[in-house]
């Protein structure tokens, strides 16, 4: 059977921002009959996705992560690349408002014909963010966006979400890395394929230092035998010094790592997640919640293992019945 497309589809693929804009709106929409166009619409563009490549940039608050995504974004889009920056910001579903991909942090770059600037979903949990953003990058992609920048701050989950969705993660840290290797978490340390000290204008010793005791902690955090060892650069996107080098690494970065591979397992990954989330909806909404606190409480209070509390729900009996 061959519907129509979506009336979205075709404007979306001829690189329309419009459509793109709206594509991505109807995504985020939770409203089950605008989810089900939403899924019409990316299976439609989906064989058109996945040229480009998808780079997850994290940071503390106020390390320069905008100022650098501008500066990075302008060079790019300059030499003829098209560039969408998204983002995941958990914290906005508190706030009610994004504060990540807010277009007045790149003023630049918004006003760029070759760029598309979208603020992160606002509300939701952390995996609602990350499927609304998911999607987004795969509209982006069919719209003829070339390089994904996906940005997140350094709190919590969100780095390791991003990095599950990004064909590579960069780190941007600050000159005084003593204090800030100090402040990284081990992790996000482990996620990052480029670490860059930003602001190495602000104290150019103190940037050569820290750009070597990066190098130190991720040549132990790397095994021997990986693809890819990450590198510690040095740039100021305020001057724009070190931004090449950064650049060329990321296409470093993409001839050393087969990138097919590693999206595939991605969304395999990503499939396995969707699946337990589903798996669980599913059975919250078919068993009898009284029974569950029932059951918790026998194991609380020791008069069942929990083991046997949960056999009693799958199986609907206890092992000791
Ligand atoms: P974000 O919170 O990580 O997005 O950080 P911003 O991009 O908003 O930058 C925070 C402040 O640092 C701003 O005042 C920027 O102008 C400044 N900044 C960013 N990058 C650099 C840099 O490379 N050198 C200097 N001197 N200042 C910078």
């Amino acid at each position: 059977m061959s519907a129509a497309p979506h009336p979205l589809t075709l404007p979306l693929l001829s690189g329309n921002r419009r459509a793109l804009a709206k594509a991505i709106t109807l995504s985020e929409s939770t409203r089950p009959e605008h989810e089900a166009q939403a899924q019409t619409l990316l299976s439609e563009v989906l064989p058109r996705a996945g040229r480009s490549i998808r780079v997850g940039l994290t940071g503390v608050p106020g390390v320069g992560k905008s100022t650098f995504i501008e500066a990075l974004g302008v060079r790019l889009a300059d030499a003829g690349h098209r560039v969408a920056v998204l983002a995941v910001d958990p914290s906005s579903a508190r706030t009610g408002g994004s504060i990540m991909g807010d277009k007045t942090r790149m003023p630049r770059l918004t006003v760029h014909e070759g760029a598309f600037i979208r603020p992160s979903p606002s509300g939701g949990t952390l995996g609602g963010v990350a499927r609304r953003t998911r999607e987004a990058v795969t509209l982006c992609e069919a719209a003829g966006y070339d390089v994904i920048l996906v940005e997140t701050v350094g709190v919590g989950q969100s780095e390791t979400t991003v990095a599950a969705m990004t064909d590579l993660f960069v780190l941007l840290t600050l000159p005084n890395a003593g204090d800030e290797l100090q402040g990284i978490k081990r992790g996000i340390m482990e996620l990052a394929d480029i670490c860059v000290v930003n602001k190495a204008d602000t104290n150019p010793q103190a940037a050569v230092r820290a750009q070597t005791e990066l190098r130190t902690a991720l040549t132990l955090l790397t095994p021997h035998d990986a693809p890819w060892r990450p590198v510690a650069l040095r740039a100021s996107a305020l001057t724009g010094e070190g931004l090449d080098g950064v650049w060329n690494a990321v296409e470093a970065y993409r001839d050393a790592v087969d990138l097919l591979v590693k999206r595939q397992g991605q969304a395999a990954q990503w499939f396995d997640e969707l699946l337990r989330e589903a798996a669980w909806r599913a059975f919250q909404s078919g068993v009898d919640g009284a029974q569950v606190q029932a059951l918790r409480a026998d194991v609380a209070a020791g008069r069942l293992t929990a083991v046997q509390g949960v056999s009693a729900l799958l199986d609907g009996h206890t092992d000791s019945d």
